[in-house]
């Protein structure tokens, strides 16, 4: 029996993690689990899975909730309490499916704790890859990729010659939006934008896809997880989002990991590595049903993100923590309607150009100029 700590219980691969668990109860069990103030999806969830530790957003919400718990659950909040249920002496592993880069604190506190990672959440990675991925190796910690583009290149990379390696390609779907050109964006609506062709997720990374931001984190993602220089990672725009992303070896052959498009399948990967199991929820890949896969160039000057996120994470040291400050914090404002959906890329790259990188900064720098970068782009926006 593995017995797990999830953040982010509530959020969409939070609850896509609860089915997989909930599919193979003799394997699988909830020992704590964190969420942010949705009681009314928590409060069932905390009652099936009956986790010992819970954590919410903040006191207020931990007032909220504490009379509809029975006495065995302990109640805890804040960042501390994400810490608490991260490092949890019971849990065998953290899945991380918080969203932003306070799952940053939660995913180094587990690691020192010794717990296995699955990760989700890559703004962690994006704010402080150096440090996470470093940390890892000195705890012998493994970091298991959730996301589904990396969970496919991790797949594809199982019993290969990884110094062989020649290239990583990351396939996108192009988000709501592919098929508008740059002046059709001008007044898209928050609900034009949370309407993906091909995954239903959560409302900040459904904008990160319609910008393609999305796909710049997941090219900084890979580049910490698989300790990949930036040049030997590319993108591809695959409508379909069948192919889930490839790896090419020296020799030029490419392995790629397919499947209908799911979040249970990375998770649950990510539970068993290095078994399998079987998965009833998810369906074959008949590809005569499928018909034809599309595959095509990312243009970059359609999609600024992309290349604004490859120039963060070249220039490397603090320039992906300001990335990623500028757009939690550009996109936070899109869905609170003060700012409109081509805005998101102007304050990010306002932020980035006016920051002058520190290299290999230490966690402290790295909190420090994250909170001083939302500051930023709020006052902007303000
Ligand atoms: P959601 O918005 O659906 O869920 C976010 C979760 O985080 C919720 O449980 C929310 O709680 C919780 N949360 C947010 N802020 C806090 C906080 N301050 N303290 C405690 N809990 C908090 O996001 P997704 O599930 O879509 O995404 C989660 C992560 O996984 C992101 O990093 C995303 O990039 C990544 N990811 C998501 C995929 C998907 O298919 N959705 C695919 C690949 C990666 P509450 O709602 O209760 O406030
Ligand atoms: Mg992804």
């Amino acid at each position: 029996m593995k017995k797990i700590s999830l953040l982010g219980a509530t959020g969409s691969v939070g609850i896509q993690t609860l089915k997989v668990i909930r599919e193979h109860p003799d394997q699988f069990s909830v020992a704590a689990l964190a969420f942010g103030e949705n009681i009314q999806v928590a409060l069932p969830i905390i009652n099936e899975f009956k986790p010992q530790l819970v954590s919410v957003k903040n006191k207020q919400v931990a007032d909220r909730i504490r009379i509809q718990l029975d006495d065995q659950t302990r109640l805890v909040y804040g960042i501390e309490g994400m810490i608490e249920v991260s490092a949890f002496p019971e849990s065998d592993m953290l899945v991380n499916a918080v969203l932003g880069s306070v799952g940053l604190e939660p995913t180094l506190a587990a690691i020192e704790a010794g717990k296995t990672i699955g990760l989700a959440n890559k703004e962690t990675l994006v704010t402080a890859g150096h440090i996470v991925m470093k940390r890892a190796a000195d705890c012998g910690v493994r970091v298991l990729p959730i996301d589904s583009e990396h969970s496919a290149i991790f797949q594809s990379m199982q019993g290969q010659d990884r110094c062989a390696i020649s290239r990583l390609i990351i396939t996108a779907s192009g988000g709501s939006f592919r098929d508008k050109n740059r002046e059709e964006l001008i007044g898209v609506t928050i609900k034009d934008t949370l309407n993906h062709p091909n995954w239903s997720m959560g409302a900040k990374i459904t904008v990160d896809s319609a910008t393609m931001m999305n796909k710049g984190l997941e090219v900084i993602e890979a580049h910490w997880l698989f300790d990949m220089p930036y040049e030997k990672i590319d993108t591809v725009i695959h409508r379909e989002s069948i192919v889930h992303s490839l790896v090419e070896y020296a020799d030029h052959s490419v392995i790629a990991q397919l499947g209908l498009p799911s979040m249970l399948a990375p998770i649950q990967y990510a539970l068993t590595y290095p078994s399998r199991m079987e998965l009833k929820q998810t369906k074959s890949l008949n590809l005569w049903e499928i018909g034809s896969l599309h595959f095509q160039k990312v243009d970059t000057r359609r999609f600024p993100s992309v290349s604004l996120a490859y120039q963060a994470g070249k220039a490397g040291g603090s320039m992906p923590t300001v990335l990623n400050a500028a757009n939690e914090t550009a996109v936070q404002a899109f869905l609170s309607e003060k700012i409109t959906f081509l805005d998101i890329e102007r304050y990010v790259e306002t932020a980035l150009n006016r920051h002058h990188v520190i290299q290999m900064p230490d966690l402290e720098t790295i909190e420090a100029v994250d909170k001083e970068t939302r500051a930023f782009v709020k006052n902007q926006i303000n």
